[in-house]
């Protein structure tokens, strides 16, 4: 099966290239994301290789389905970019790889987490220049804090743990508690209880109508003044507005973000040499107390190796008609 690669980097060529033995699965490389404006490269393809910022609305999977795609395969594990009733209507397999990584994420957000409490960002560059003070470095511990835990599958159990061998008090909310954690010891409370109470909060449940700005200028208001925010799960989990207004008031102390709402537009991009027109990410660098990485949670060798494994897996499996448990529905 010929396969179209959108939003394809030079870390995806490579690792495909490694991995992909099968000469009958042929995969050719865009560099351009899958939008309506680019849905005319799938013609003469059987299916299409996306990521996080693909645009497959109903409109573009109706252009797709027209040039005969048949399968979607996702090379990561949100799919919340992909409308899914109109894949069902056309006859489309969405497959996605439901755990790559779970390690590699929830230890981004705790270097997040660290860099912020321990201001690392700014020692680097201070010893740079020679600069030895340790005026305004003071930092905390998480050691006896309350870390609240937002989603508790699989990178939020990841990041529960890690946080349990910090020595911090864990505090978790998800739709389906895991017994897994409640027999490390770990509380699963309300909502409301876990924002009034959190010292920490971090963000591991998908982007869903539900999960859309979780973190709003409502919930703000009940969370502890200068609390810290990490998001390393989907960009539109905060009201980037709202939490503006918070950052300006000192409610929020600390806001680590490996995704932003309007991250499309910027992410996976050297944009070093451009006049960046979002106002909003603009205004959230020039806080000494965030810190943005451009959604590289998922960024290690484990990870993209499993990855590629995974997608060559559900292309195959998708053509032997093998309904693997991959498949989104
Ligand atoms: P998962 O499906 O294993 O876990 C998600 C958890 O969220 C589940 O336990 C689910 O019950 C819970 N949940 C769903 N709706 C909820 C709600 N309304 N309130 C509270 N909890 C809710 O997913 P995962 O593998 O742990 O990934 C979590 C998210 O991380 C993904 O959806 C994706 O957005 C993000 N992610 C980011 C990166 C990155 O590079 N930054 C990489 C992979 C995944």
């Amino acid at each position: 099966m010929r396969i179209a690669v959108f939003s394809t980097k030079s870390y995806d060529r490579d690792y495909f290239s490694r991995y992909n033995t099968n000469p009958a699965q042929e995969l050719v490389f865009f560099e351009a994301p899958l939008n309506m404006q680019t849905a005319n490269l799938t013609q003469g393809f059987g299916g299409v290789c996306v990521f996080v910022n693909d645009k497959l609305d109903a409109e573009t999977i109706a252009a797709i389905a027209t040039n005969g795609i048949k399968l979607i395969v996702l090379r990561c594990a949100g799919f919340n970019n992909v409308d899914l009733p109109a894949a069902k209507a056309h006859g489309i397999s969405v497959r996605r790889v439901p755990a790559y990584s779970p390690e590699a994420v929830a230890e981004h957000a705790v270097a997040l987490m660290l860099t912020l409490a321990r201001k690392t960002h700014k020692a680097y560059n201070r010893v740079r220049e020679q600069n030895f003070s340790l005026e305004r470095l003071n930092g905390f511990n998480i050691h006896g804090r309350t870390i609240g835990i937002i989603g508790t599958g699989k990178i939020g159990q990841a990041f529960a743990r890690i946080m349990l061998g910090f020595g911090a008090k864990v505090l978790a909310y998800d739709l389906y508690p895991s017994d897994a954690l409640k027999a490390l010891g770990i509380a699963y409370v309300e909502l409301d209880q876990l924002m009034a109470e959190a010292d920490i909060v971090s963000l591991h449940c998908p982007l869903t109508p539900e999960t859309k700005y979780i973190i709003n200028s409502d919930r703000l208001q009940h969370m502890k003044q200068g609390v810290m925010i990490i998001n390393t799960s989907r960009g539109a989990l905060i009201n980037t507005k709202d939490v503006l207004v918070a950052l300006k008031q000192g409610k929020i102390g600390y806001l680590g973000i490996d995704v932003y709402e309007q991250e499309e537009k910027l992410f996976f991009k050297d944009l070093s040499e451009s006049i960046v027109q979002d106002e909003m990410i603009g205004r959230l660098m020039s806080f000494p107390n965030v810190l943005i990485t451009a959604h590289q949670g998922f960024f290690t060798h484990e990870a993209l190796e499993q990855i590629s494994l995974v997608t060559l897996t559900n292309i195959r499996d998708f053509e032997a008609g093998v309904v693997n448990s991959n498949e989104v529905s």
